[in-house]
């Protein structure tokens, strides 16, 4: 967050009194920037205007004095400041709303100094409900922290949908979830040391606050909570409590009760699985090179959202699993169904968030409008979905769905009289409801709009009496209706008034100009008044009703909230079976025995992106981790795709268990509780970890935590050490991984060395990339295949990466010579088992090092010194006694 500048902090003392509200004010909320309201603009002052100035790009001014000092200045106006909001919001500040609570009127009537002013709100990161402040296809979770005994409570909850979830966890599970819902915004009590979090005590009687909140006398009802997560929605309503403060009742009719999610029944991933697969978003690239990007086939904001929430969070339980996937094949095997419900879907709009602005009476007309036209949306497919064309039966999840699609009580036939055609941006601008709605408003209506009849009879009787021709009644912001004279006839009128000119048509002067003189007139001023009664009246008549429907929608707001969900739950459905379709994605036979068989997998981010890119076509591999080959040890040169088939068949875990086909032709998946993934090696420098010591950390994590039901996915293992020592550390995981944790596995070495396990570990199954040479070239094929690697082609792929010849020549010589060195290893291979290879996977006989040398040798870049230096280096090979040095 951009930290709001320190001092100057000027005091209140002998501050005019709107300056001296704003000091009250400021001092509520320090670590704000204070927006006060001064008619038609937020004002900011001091500090606050210099940094909003900066952050916005506006002219910082100045405005009087205060104590012998110029007071700094910015502001933007009202009716536009939402935009300015975003932009400071997005650069992590905070901003208090101080609205003027009366009218000038109102203040002199009280003989007040200044009008009343108060903060209203609190705009932080993670209580916006604004179209624009919020990202259509993420959710914006607020999460509040309490440490309990032995517990975590976690509460989080999105103002903008109201969905409300808690969870009572494991202290070190918390990076887990913070990685899991990547909140906008957390509260947590300076205890926890969470850096960037909002410091919030944890409250004592918190389950009476949550009660009162609900309006209940006990929680007994919603279920049973660790007291550690009530702590922790306490924590999240109160605050919600404090930044929305001038919210009308019924502000948070839309927020669902908290609902405990516990881990049961969850797949679980930790912060580095997540990094790793790039489930949400890539370390690199766009928004599409992730899985969701990838996967994303949702044509609603509120289903993608969804969508986002379950690969974030998968199941681990075989019926809610297989359910998705029955709605899934339902709408595969019914496209012409699945066209109507997507066609229908396609531009409904986003009922859930409309639904936050309306209880939280920060609406506009087209809230309004989300509501009626979602539900028409909603009644289509609901229609659709009950003559299921091309489905003999609809799978119970979709007929859930389908329930929830037509609201009881249903606030969209009265929405559908009352709303216009086409609605004013602003509730105070006029036109929102429909003719025909309500006779008084009509009433109203015709009598402000007869108003071009009635000044132009009127016009037509001043001419008359006040014997001028080119007389003109205008329409005046401050006087209100004016009759305007050309110059020579408003003196004469001045001067010497026609006899007509008398009782209601006496002209009384105005205002002189230039070029005319201004009258009214009793009869002008009557009908003014009348007018502008009328005017007033029809946009009181206007605002009741709007009220009305904005109370309409939250009497209907469960059945609204539950259609909304219903809506983007179908597109989820719909979405994952067009997917399919298109991708020839196939059902995961889900398990309940720690199968794991892939036939022609992809990756779907990969596959994508190279169809995207014509680079060639993805080679499609095959995976089987089912007993008896559990652990896959997988060699072959960099670049070949390891880490692509590792991550692609992790990927499968995430997506069949979230509810979604995968890309393969077969797929049988036992049910998995753990997934790791470790590829791609980071650091956590600020956190003071080295490389190293990160994958010893992420590696012991995986040793203590997974289990049988688990799959692990491992990048070399022990690479970020010395090479003995990394052979060593990879050799004793693989042997635990087999032997203790017993999971499914694919690990990825350079340690060729590995390979001898084969012969010792009977559930470990050889896989090697395949490439070939092609003169002298390395050509990857990308398919796996059983087998070990021959060699690593570590200095062909540097080639390839263009590390200069005379480099490329020198290693080429160095790692002869190592290898002759190996070999002289040999003879102890006798006393350390470790490193004795086992029949029938000995690796092909190296070249002689005199060719090895030859072949990696680049004539033409040799001076003549370094070609002689070459022969006696040959020389030297030949005998088999180099100096490394
Ligand atoms: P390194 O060890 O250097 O990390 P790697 O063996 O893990 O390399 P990947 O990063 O998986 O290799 O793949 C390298 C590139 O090869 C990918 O960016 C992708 O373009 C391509 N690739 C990988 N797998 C396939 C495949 N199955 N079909 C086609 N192209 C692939």
């Amino acid at each position: 967050m951009d930290s709001l500048p320190e001092p100057p902090r000027p005091t209140a003392e002998g501050a005019s009194p709107a300056m001296a509200q704003w000091f009250a004010n400021k001092a509520e909320h320090p670590d704000a920037l204070l927006f006060f309201r001064m008619g038609d603009f937020f004002e900011l002052f001091f500090a606050d205007a210099e940094a909003a100035s900066e952050a916005l790009d506006i002219a910082l001014t100045y405005r009087g004095e205060h104590q012998g000092q110029k007071i700094p200045m910015c502001g933007v106006p009202a009716h536009s400041h939402e935009s300015y909001l975003a932009r400071l919001i997005r650069r992590g500040f905070r901003v208090a709303i101080c609205e003027q609570m009366e009218t000038p009127e109102e203040a002199k009537r009280r003989k007040a100094p200044a009008v009343r002013r108060e903060v209203v709100r609190l705009v932080t990161p993670g209580t916006v409900t604004e179209e624009t402040l919020l990202e259509a296809a993420r959710p914006a979770w607020l999460l509040a922290l309490a440490p309990g005994e032995e517990r975590l409570g976690a509460a989080w909850l999105d103002l903008s949908t109201g969905a409300f979830e808690t969870e009572a966890l494991a202290p070190a599970d918390l990076h887990a979830l913070l990685s899991r819902l990547e909140p906008t915004e957390v509260l947590a009590p300076a205890a926890l040391g969470l850096a960037g979090a909002v410091e919030t005590a944890v409250p004592r009687d918190a389950a009476r606050r949550v009660a009162e909140a609900y309006g209940l006398a006990t929680l007994d009802g919603f279920g049973e909570y660790h007291p550690a997560e009530i702590a922790a929605a306490a924590m999240a309503l109160d605050y919600l409590k404090t930044t929305q403060k001038g919210a009308q009742s019924g502000a948070l009719a839309h927020l669902s009760r908290p609902v405990p999610r516990g881990s049961q029944g969850v797949l679980q991933m930790d912060a580095a699985t997540r990094r790793s697969l790039e489930i949400l978003r890539a370390e690199r690239g766009g928004a599409r090179d992730c899985l969701l990007g990838a996967v994303d086939r949702c044509v609603t904001a509120a289903g993608s959202r969804l969508l986002a929430s379950r690969l974030g969070c998968p199941l681990a339980e075989a019926a809610p699993i297989r359910a998705r996937h029955d709605a899934v094949a339902a709408l595969l095997g019914a496209p012409a169904l699945r066209g109507a419900i997507r066609a229908a879907l396609k531009g409904a709009p986003d009922m859930a968030r409309a639904l936050a602005r309306l209880s939280l009476d920060r609406f506009a007309p087209r809230d309004l409008a989300a509501i009626r036209d979602g539900l028409a949306r909603a009644a289509i497919i609901a229609e659709a979905l009950d003559r299921p064309e091309g489905l003999a039966a609809i799978p119970p999840l979709l007929a859930g769905a389908a329930a929830a699609l037509r609201p009881e009580p249903d606030p969209a036939p009265e929405l559908a009289r009352a709303l216009a055609e086409s609605l004013p941006a602003r509730l105070d601008d006029a036109g929102i409801v429909a003719p025909g709605y309500d006779g008084q408003l009509d009433a109203l209506r015709r009598l402000r709009d007869d108003a071009r009849g009635a000044i132009a009879a009127l016009q037509l009787d001043l001419c008359q009496a006040w014997g001028v021709a080119a007389l003109k009644i205008r329409h005046h912001q401050q006087f209100g209706y004016l009759a305007e004279l050309p110059a020579a006839a408003g003196e004469k009128l001045l001067r010497d008034a026609p006899p007509k000119a008398t009782g209601d048509f006496a002209p009384i002067h105005r205002q002189t100009m230039a070029n005319g003189v201004r009258f009214t007139c009793a009869a002008l001023a009557g009908l003014d008044r009348r007018l502008s009664e009328a005017a007033d009246e029809a946009s009181r008549r206007e605002r009741l009703i709007t009220r009305h429907l904005r109370t309409l929608c939250l009497g209907a707001a469960a059945g609204i909230a539950g259609a909304a969900e219903a809506l983007a739950e179908i597109d989820i459905q719909a979405a994952s079976a067009e997917l399919a379709a298109d991708g020839g994605w196939c059902r995961p036979e889900m398990t309940e025995r720690p199968d794991f068989a892939i036939t022609g997998g992809r990756h779907p981010v990969v596959a994508a992106a190279l169809a995207r890119s014509r680079a060639g076509a993805f080679v499609p591999n095959d995976c089987d981790l089912s007993p008896g080959g559990r652990i896959c040890l997988l060699t072959g040169p960099n670049m070949a795709g390891k880490s692509t088939f590792l991550r692609q068949n992790a990927l499968f875990v995430v997506l069949a268990q979230a509810g979604l086909f995968v890309p393969a032709q077969r797929a049988r998946i036992g049910l998995t509780d753990r997934l790791f993934s470790r590829v791609g090696a980071s650091d956590d420098l600020a956190g003071g970890r080295s490389t190293f010591m990160v994958e010893m950390a992420e590696t012991a994590a995986i040793l203590n935590l997974a289990g049988p039901r688990s799959l692990v996915v491992l990048d070399e293992v022990g690479r970020g050490t010395a090479t003995w020592d990394g052979l060593a550390i990879a050799w004793a995981v693989l042997e635990a991984l087999h032997d203790r944790t017993r999971c499914r596995t694919i690990f990825a070495t350079h340690f060729h060395e590995l390979t001898a396990l084969a012969g010792k570990l009977p559930e470990l199954q050889l896989a090697t990339m395949r490439v070939r040479e092609w003169k002298g070239e390395v050509v990857f094929l990308h398919s796996v295949a059983p087998g070990t690697a021959e060699r690593s082609w570590g200095l062909h792929v540097a080639k390839l990466a263009g590390v200069p010849r005379a480099v490329l020549a020198r290693a080429g010589q160095v790692l002869a010579s190592l290898e002759e060195r190996a070999r002289g290893l040999d003879p102890l291979s006798d006393e350390l088992p470790l490193f004795a290879r086992p029949g029938g996977t000995q690796p092909a006989p190296a070249r002689h090092p005199v060719l090895e040398a030859l072949a990696a040798l680049d004539p033409d870049s040799l001076s003549p010194r370094e070609a002689q230096e070459m022969v006696y280096h040959l020389r030297s090979l030949m005998d088999g006694a180099v100096n490394l040095g």
